[in-house]
């Protein structure tokens, strides 16, 4: 600090005040170190309050019951943000935990854990203000007449009920879809999906078991071949995400721990349309197409998988011949269709207005039609927007202000209940090497962009829509440990 009577140089307009300059470092420091206190402390508070749960009201026969049914992307926002005052709420779903899909294909060459993006269901349950019930097991029949459902528990451990009816005042269908396979023979039994935790498991372990084979005593060549050649069918943001992801786990990884076998590994992406990902603008097709050409990614777009056998497929290719291609794995992610609940539901509600073979139709209040007191949000619904998380999330967040304005509605109070609105916050997809394409609404208009700074959006993104601090803490882990590790080879 220049104190007077001390001899100091005027200071010289245009230099930088050595003091000021100094003091702002001070401040900008102390801001650092009470941001990083603060979020510790934010943090730490969270964990507390997460492991500490407070008591809960107990089931009041006074309210109305709403089931929901199941414990995805819609099931779990509605629930989240539900005032279970208000109502007395049964969850009914065979996965006891909620997973975060976005991050499923990293699971499947080991960049994060299964553990990590899966978020146990009693961790939300039991921080609501009144006690939720919680039923492992699946929906079989839903009878709109009765108000009654049919649920089965359907894993391996059975009690002496394992069967039961369970009565509602409203229901909200949550159910998501299935994997479409156009009933075509071999698909079920010879690919594999990339929906459920079991799906990347199996991925995971039949990737591994692919490449030992590949590398075993007096391996012919043509099987050599055969069984490191990975097929993906389908072109969509999940075939494209699952593509890059084993291209990272090829170079990262397989390159270092078998030279012999990793340059003999091929994938091949194979889509019936002109192009892969038809959801993003030209430039981000361009772009994705044209990272995976350098990634030595084969794409055959305008080739229809006609066949599935249990080493090959027979497809349609661009000239119209049929062509074989063997495969070690394969993974099919050719898109949604309605499960068999949904099928059985809409089939029941027929007369009502229930005529799409692609989902429950519903109107902009999330209500079943054809159906009294009964919603449906999410994969299991058809509505005019894409069966995505985004679409979910914001159905079941809306879902639980209608539950609010009803319960205010019954008070006696003037309630206006509004119809949904969907704002889309932008797609991104994950496409290997690093990078990521990001197709996001700005002002009126739209911005693609591609590259590593997209990657890094990409992560932040994620991250930042985990359910909670401990997922997201979880996730950082993986990724650190996997960037200084590398991957686990192991296979399971
Ligand atoms: P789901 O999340 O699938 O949940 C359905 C629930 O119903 C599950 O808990 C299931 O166990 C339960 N259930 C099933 N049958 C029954 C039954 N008979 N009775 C009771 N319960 C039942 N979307 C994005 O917006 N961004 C992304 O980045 C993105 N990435 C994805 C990556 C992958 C690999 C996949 C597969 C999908 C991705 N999606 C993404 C799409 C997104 O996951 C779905 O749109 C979303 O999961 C739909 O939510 P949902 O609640 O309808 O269904
Ligand atoms: P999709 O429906 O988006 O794509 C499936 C693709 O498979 C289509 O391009 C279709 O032409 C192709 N196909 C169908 N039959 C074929 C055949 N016989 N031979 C070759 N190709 C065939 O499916 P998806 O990628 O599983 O995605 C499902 C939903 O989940 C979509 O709404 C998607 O937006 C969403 N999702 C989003 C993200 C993301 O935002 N990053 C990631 C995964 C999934």
């Amino acid at each position: 600090m220049a104190t007077a009577g001390k001899n100091v140089a005027p200071p010289v307009a245009s230099a930088p005040q050595p003091q000021k300059r100094w003091s702002r470092l001070r401040a900008l420091k102390r801001v650092v170190q009470l941001g990083a206190v603060g979020a510790v402390g934010y943090g730490a508070y969270d964990i507390y309050n997460k492991r500490h749960p407070a008591e809960q009201k107990p089931f009041d026969p006074t309210k109305r019951t709403i089931v929901l049914l199941g414990s995805g992307w819609g099931a779990i926002s509605f629930l989240k943000s539900l005032n279970t005052d208000d109502y007395n709420v049964i969850v009914v779903s065979p996965r006891n935990y909620f997973l975060f899909t976005p991050l499923l294909p990293s699971c499947t060459v080991g960049t994060i854990e299964l553990r990590s993006i899966m978020e146990p269901l009693r961790f939300i349950t039991r921080h609501k203000s009144r006690n939720v019930k919680f039923y492992e097991s699946e929906c079989t029949d839903i009878d709109p007449e009765s108000k009654t459902i049919s649920i089965a528990d359907v894993s391996d451990i059975k009690g002496a009920v394992s069967n039961t009816t369970i009565p509602y005042d409203y229901l909200v269908v949550a159910v998501g879809a299935d994997n479409q396979t156009f009933g075509m023979a071999g698909v079920r039994e010879y690919a594999c999906f990339l929906k459920e935790v079991w799906d990347a498991q199996k991925i995971r372990t039949r990737l591994m078991d692919c490449v030992e084979s590949a590398g075993f005593a007096s391996q012919t060549p043509e099987e050599v071949e055969r069984l490191l050649h990975m097929v993906v069918v389908g072109g969509g943001p999940t075939g494209v995400e699952y593509a890059a992801e084993l291209h990272d786990f090829l170079k990262d990884d397989l390159e270092v721990w078998y030279p012999e076998l990793a340059d003999k590994l091929k994938i091949t992406l194979v889509e019936a349309l002109p192009n892969v990902l038809p959801m993003f603008s030209s430039q981000l097709i361009q772009y994705t197409e044209s990272t995976f050409k350098q990634n030595k990614i084969e794409v055959l777009t305008k080739t229809m998988v006609k066949e599935v056998a249990d080493k090959e497929i027979k497809v349609m290719d661009a000239n119209k011949n049929m062509v074989s291609i063997p495969y070690g794995l394969l993974v099919w992610a050719t898109g949604n269709c309605p499960r068999p609940l949904a099928r059985k539901l809409m089939a029941r509600l027929k007369e009502g207005g229930q005529n799409s073979p692609r989902g429950l139709l519903i109107d902009e209040y999330m209500r079943v039609k054809g159906a009294q007191d009964m919603y449906a949000i999410g994969d299991c619904a058809f509505t005019k927007y894409a069966p995505t998380a985004q679409v979910a999330t914001q159905q079941g967040k809306y879902l639980s202000r209608v539950f609010d304005g009803l319960a205010r509605i019954e008070e006696g109070q003037n309630k206006k209940i509004h119809p949904f609105e969907y704002t889309h916050q932008g797609s991104l997809a994950y496409i290997g090497s690093d990078r990521a394409v990001a197709d996001l609404p700005f002002l009126n208009g739209n911005v693609s962009v591609g590259g590593v700074a997209t990657y890094v959006f990409w992560r932040s993104v994620y991250i930042s829509h985990m359910f909670s601090f401990r997922n997201r803490f979880l996730v950082i882990g993986d990724w650190m440990k996997s960037k200084v590790f590398g991957r686990d080879v192991s296979r399971e």
